[in-house]
């Protein structure tokens, strides 16, 4: 069975080691980067199955390495698992904002580690790259993660936004009223009303950026999303 390559970017040499004697000693194949240049290098010659990514590296730290990760379509997809040096909050929630799939602090069990990393393999065999992800015009809507980019940087929408950009955006070309789109994106307990669709809408627009008039109104109606003669989207 070919065994899934992952890539280790650590550049303290006992920690890297430690992790690369564990990984083969469940057969993974792994490659070590010691440095954020040399992580980045390895990926444009070979995309890994998983990245344990160091957040504390000399140069390119880690998050921008994470950032780069998830800027290009080749890696978007690569689970990356973030280690961190201590408690460090402000790097987790970054680094989780920015794309991370999960993350360990220092010093960890080799034993979860591997835990961790089987199950990040796990999950992304369970849902391939595809997956439930809408691209739509340059606009990425991950479904599952509620999360929207655009070039690879990720847009701060609320949950309600996020939910009517993926409503329209599952439906091009079709026209909703608003009370249609009330029903689809309302939760139990948020208070969707009419009116406020407009609002979500004015604020979507504006995180979207005023070049991608992807949000039609039709006047007297509703809204759609703009159908899109691109080859690139998918509805997969
Ligand atoms: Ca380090």
């Amino acid at each position: 069975m070919a065994q899934e390559r992952i890539l280790v970017v650590e550049d303290e040499e006992d920690i890297q080691e430690l992790i690369r004697y564990n990984l083969e000693k469940e057969s993974y194949r792994v490659t070590c980067a010691g440095s954020g240049e040399a992580a980045l290098e390895s990926v444009v010659k070979d995309i890994p199955d998983l990245v344990i990514l160091d957040l504390m590296l000399p140069g390119i730290d880690g998050l921008s390495v994470c950032r780069e990760l998830r800027a290009s379509d080749r890696s978007r997809t690569v689970p990356v698992l973030m280690l961190t040096a201590k408690d460090d909050e402000a790097d987790i929630v970054t680094g989780l904002e920015l794309g991370a799939d999960d993350y360990m602090t220092k010093p960890f069990s080799p034993r979860v580690l591997l835990a961790r990393v089987r199950a990040l393999l796990r999950r992304r065999a369970a849902s391939p790259e595809t997956g439930d992800t809408i691209r739509r015009g340059g606009i990425e809507i991950d479904a599952g993660r509620h999360r929207v980019t655009i070039a690879g940087e990720v847009l701060d929408l609320t949950l309600t936004e996020f939910r009517v950009l993926e409503f329209l955006a599952r439906r091009p070309g079709i026209v909703f009223t608003r009370y249609q789109i009330v029903d689809a994106v309302k939760g139990e307990d948020y208070p969707v009303t009419d009116r406020s669709v407009d609002v979500q809408i004015v604020g979507l627009r504006k995180k979207l950026g005023d070049d991608r008039d992807c949000i039609e109104t039709v006047r007297g109606v509703g809204y759609r999303f703009r159908a899109a003669a691109d080859p690139e989207d998918n509805h997969a």
